[in-house]
C-alpha cells in the first residue's frame, strides 16, 4: 500500500506548482506540529493483557484549536495518522471554520472486542491524552469505526479527570450528553450539499446511477439522502462483500439484512458480487466512503463513473487523479466533499461553549449555506486556473492558512 502521508505530500507538492506560496509557509505546513504515540495495556474479558498502540497527530493550530477524529482499525499507523490529520488542517480552512487540524488513532479492530473492553480502551485513550486535548487545544471526533457512544465514554472520562463536564472536548456525542443535532448525518449531508451546487455544472440529471463504496456512518447515509432525492443507488460494498441492483436497491431494507447479518452479503434485493469489484461498476456518480489508496494507477482505468466524490479521506491517489482529470472525470476532493462533518462538529462545540442547542434545521441550513459558497469558489477556481478541483481546494486552504499565519 502506497504512504498516505507521502501521498499528500505529493498533492501538496502538485498544488503548489499550480500557484506559487512563500516556500517557508509550505516547509512549515508540511511537518506537524507534534506526534503522540504510545500503549494503552487492554484487559481483556478473559483475563489476558493487549498492548494497544495508539496516537494523536496534532499537524497545525494557526487557525484555532486542533480538530479531528479518531480511527480504531487494526491496519491504521503513525503514517495514516499523520497524513489524516494534514488534511484535517486543510479541510477546516476549506470549511471556513476556526479550526486546525488533527488525527487520533489506535491500531485495534473494535469488531472483535466486547462492549467492555471497547469502553476500556475508550476510556484508557482519553486518560492517555487528556493532557494535551480539551476545548481551546485539540478537539476529537469520531472516524472510522468510532461511534457517538465511544464519544460518549471519552468526554465522560475527561469530565471526570478536568472536571470541565461542558462536553466541548470531543464532537460526535450522542444528543442526551451534548451532541449536535445533525452530527450523525452531517458528512453524508455535506457531500450531498457539494453534489447539489455543482451537480449541473457536471451534466449530471436528478435521477443519476449512483455505486457507494463504503456502508459505515457516510456510506449509509449517502446511500439514504441520495435515494431520497430520486436518485437510485445501483451498487453499495461494506468491508466485507458488495451488492448490486441495475434497477436500485431497496436501502432501508438493507440496512436492516446488514444489521441483522453484519454485512451487505446475499441481501434477497440484490447480486452478491466481490467487494474488491464495486469501484469498476457503471455509474454516473461513484462515492467512495471508506479508505484511503482504493482509486489507484493500477486500477484508474476501469472506472466508469462520470463523477467521483469522496466521502472517504485520501481515496484517490496523485497518479489516479491524473487520469481521472484527463478523461474528463471530476473528483470531488475529500477536503470539501466530506467537510459536512467536522463543520457541524465545530457547530456542536460553541453549543457546548455556549450552553446551547441548536434545532436540526439551523444546522443544516448554516452547513449548507457555507459548504455550498465554498464549493463554488473553488469550482470558479479551478477553471479559472484550468486545474483540477484537488489542487484549487489546496490552494483556498492554503490561502486561509498562510493569511492566519501572518
Ligand atoms: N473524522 C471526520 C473527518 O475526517 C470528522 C472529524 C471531526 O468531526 O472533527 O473529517
Amino acid at each position: 500500500m502506497q504512504n498516505p502521508f507521502e501521498n499528500a505530500m505529493r498533492q501538496l507538492t502538485r498544488a503548489t506548482a499550480v500557484k506559487q506560496f512563500d516556500s517557508t509557509f509550505i516547509e512549515q505546513i508540511s511537518y506537524p506540529h507534534r506526534e503522540i504515540r504510545g500503549h494503552i495495556p487492554l484487559r481483556k474479558d478473559d483475563g489476558s493483557l493487549q498492548m494497544v498502540e495508539f496516537y494523536r497527530v496534532q499537524h497545525n493550530n494557526w487557525r484555532g484549536p486542533y480538530k479531528g477524529g479518531i480511527r480504531f482499525h487494526q491496519d491504521t499507523d503513525i503514517e495514516e495518522v499523520k497524513a489524516l490529520a494534514f488534511w484535517m488542517t486543510l479541510k477546516c480552512a476549506v470549511a471556513n471554520i476556526p479550526m486546525g487540524g488533527g488525527k487520533g488513532g489506535a491500531t485495534i479492530n473494535p469488531k472483535e472486542l466486547s462492549i467492555t473492553e471497547l469502553e476500556q480502551l475508550s476510556r484508557a485513550w482519553m486518560r492517555a491524552l487528556a493532557d494535551v486535548v480539551g476545548p481551546q487545544k485539540d478537539v476529537p471526533a469520531p472516524d472510522v469505526n468510532t461511534t457517538p457512544q465511544i464519544m460518549a465514554w471519552m468526554s465522560d472520562e475527561y469530565g471526570k479527570i478536568t472536571g470541565d463536564r461542558s462536553g466541548a472536548v470531543i464532537t460526535g456525542k450522542p444528543l442526551e450528553v451534548g451532541g449536535s443535532e445533525g452530527r450523525g448525518t452531517a458528512t453524508a449531508q455535506g457531500g450531498f450539499y457539494v453534489f447539489e451546487a455543482l451537480r449541473l455544472n457536471f451534466g449530471l440529471s436528478d435521477s443519476c446511477k449512483v455505486v457507494i463504496q463504503g456502508f459505515g456512518n457516510a456510506g449509509e447515509h449517502a446511500a439514504e439522502l441520495w435515494l431520497k432525492a430520486g436518485h437510485k443507488i445501483v451498487a453499495v460494498s461494506d468491508s466485507k462483500s458488495a451488492v448490486r441492483n441495475q434497477n436500485g436497491l431497496d436501502i432501508a431494507a438493507l440496512l436492516e439484512h446488514k444489521k441483522t447479518s453484519g454485512s451487505v452479503r446475499d441481501f434477497a434485493g440484490g447480486e452478491t458480487f466481490e467487494g474488491s469489484e464495486l469501484l469498476f461498476e457503471p455509474c454516473d456518480l461513484l462515492i467512495p466512503a471508506a479508505l484511503e489508496n482504493q482509486i489507484r494507477e493500477d486500477n484508474v482505468a476501469r472506472i466508469q463513473a462520470k463523477v467521483v466524490l469522496e466521502l472517504a479521506n485520501g481515496p484517490t491517489t496523485p497518479e489516479a487523479d491524473d487520469v481521472l482529470f484527463a478523461k474528463g472525470v471530476p473528483v470531488i476532493p475529500d477536503i470539501l466533499a466530506n467537510s459536512g462533518g467536522v463543520t457541524v462538529s465545530t457547530y456542536e462545540w460553541e453549543q457546548n461553549i455556549k450552553g446551547e442547542h441548536w434545532s436540526e434545521a439551523d444546522v443544516f441550513m448554516k452547513l449548507k449555506t457555507n459548504i455550498q459558497e465554498q464549493a463554488l469558489q473553488i469550482f470558479d477556481q479551478a477553471k479559472n486556473l484550468k486545474t483540477d478541483l484537488r489542487r484549487s481546494a489546496f490552494i483556498l486552504a492554503l490561502e486561509r492558512i498562510a493569511k492566519a499565519q501572518k
